[in-house]
């Protein structure tokens, strides 16, 4: 699973808010999905985000190790990238907000993006 810290001019990142599956649903996460077979790290974010957000992405870098997924599910691997084109709109998700330093800790996240939300917040803004 590939996962995208989108950030915006500012350095606020991106996060949606989970619809399923029901024991995941109104947990927060970074917008992503499964990679194809065949299909590149940087692809496949770039592809999701234009499939979930509506927008086309620039992929920046990983903005840490990649972490376990619960159930032999695999792992999850969490890039930076900013948007080049459009504005992100909910489709999978039943919302999206931009957060910044001090509003991590405002949203309830799925538990294997934590590490990823801990490596991000000490170079976000604050409000
Ligand atoms: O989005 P999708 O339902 O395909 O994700 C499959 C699984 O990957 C989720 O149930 C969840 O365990 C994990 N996941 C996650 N954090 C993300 C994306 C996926 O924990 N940002």
């Amino acid at each position: 699973m590939v996962g995208a810290a989108i950030l915006d001019e500012i350095g606020f990142v991106l996060a949606g808010r989970r619809k399923e599956p029901r024991s995941a649903a109104g947990l927060w996460e970074f917008p992503g999905g499964k990679v194809e077979p065949g299909e590149s790290v940087e692809a496949a974010l770039v592809r999701e985000c234009e499939e979930e957000l509506g927008i086309l992405v620039e992929v920046i870098d990983r903005v840490a190790d990649d972490a376990a997924l619960p159930a032999g599910d695999g792992v999850l691997s969490v890039w930076r990238a900013r948007i080049v084109v459009g504005t992100p709109v909910a489709s999978d998700h039943s919302e999206l907000r931009w957060l910044g330093a001090d509003e991590l800790d405002s949203v309830r996240w799925m538990p294997a993006d934590l590490p990823f939300v801990e490596a991000l917040r000490p170079s976000l803004p604050r409000r």
